[in-house]
């Protein structure tokens, strides 16, 4: 069990990132998933960021924001399906419990977003959260449920029961909550845009899985639906980060996942928070 929890506000909001869980794909890893770069140029990559390619790790970092009296979780991790499992320590030490949840925002619904929603005996983990999702992103999901993914026709089943809001890839879900479109990685991914007090969190979700994605973000893992479009948001939504100086999170980068951008030439710099845990 590797439980952690960072706690920041933006503005009035009290967000805190918590710990899934997550594993070391290492250089194999990192090879098999992005093709187009070579060996050097990936090793090269990572040590320019103070890191090696060989200990390369793709972490869970699950966002959960409070504002007045909502409690939003932004996805939910894998729950043990194989990766993660430690979220619900994760949400003791930020001094939550499941039952506070009010809402969950699902940025996307590849398997270690989304499995984290049942228990193991097929329950809601969240009882009293309702659920929202863009409409885009059902549609791409319910058609890879009918096609190879049946076992998770279950959670879509219990969220139209417990209350599933369906929105457009630009929609303000709540005030100071807007959804951003992100599209390639799959079809209906969104961002999660928080703005409060003028500060501001963007959550980019799986935008981006690499710290070396930021000085090459035209390389995308194969599991990018489609890079003709998840490159140019890549750079359209790093830029955009960068201009606004707003706070970023990612979901696989090493935790907590958040950051500043930094534009640099033709690419970008990172510059990770330090975790504290
Ligand atoms: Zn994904």
């Amino acid at each position: 069990m590797t439980e952690k929890c960072y706690v920041f506000n933006v503005g009035s909001f009290n967000c805190a990132a918590l710990a899934d869980g997550g594993s070391v794909i290492g250089a194999d890893g990192i090879l098999k998933r992005f093709t187009q770069a070579s060996e050097a140029d990936c090793r090269q990559a990572y040590a320019d960021v103070g890191l090696s390619l060989d200990e390369a790790y793709s972490a869970l970092n699950i966002l959960l924001v409070k504002i007045g009296g909502d409690t939003i979780l932004i996805d939910a991790g894998e729950a043990g399906k194989p990766r993660g499992g430690d979220l619900p320590a994760s949400l003791r030490l930020a001094g939550a419990d499941p039952a506070v949840v009010t809402r969950v925002i699902i940025t996307h619904t590849h398997g270690d977003h989304v499995q984290g929603l049942l228990t193991a005996d097929g329950q809601p983990t969240y009882p009293n959260a309702a659920y929202i999702i863009s409409r885009t992103e059902l549609a791409f999901w319910q058609q890879r449920i009918e096609e190879r993914a049946p076992d998770q026709r279950p959670i879509v089943t219990m969220m139209q029961a417990r209350g599933l809001r369906l929105i457009d890839m630009d929609e303000e879900i709540i005030p100071g909550v807007t959804a951003v479109p992100i599209p390639g990685h799959t079809s209906g991914q969104i961002a999660v845009m928080f703005e409060s007090g003028g500060q501001k969190l963007i959550h980019l979700a799986d935008m981006l899985h690499t710290p070396m994605q930021f000085a090459h973000p035209e390389w995308s893992p194969t599991f990018d639906a489609d890079t003709s479009q998840s490159v140019p948001t890549r750079r359209r939504l790093l830029e955009r980060a960068a201009d606004e100086n707003a706070l970023v999170m990612f979901y696989h980068l090493p935790f907590p996942g958040l950051g500043r951008v930094r534009r640099a030439g033709g690419a970008f710099v990172w510059e990770p928070l330090a975790a504290s845990v």
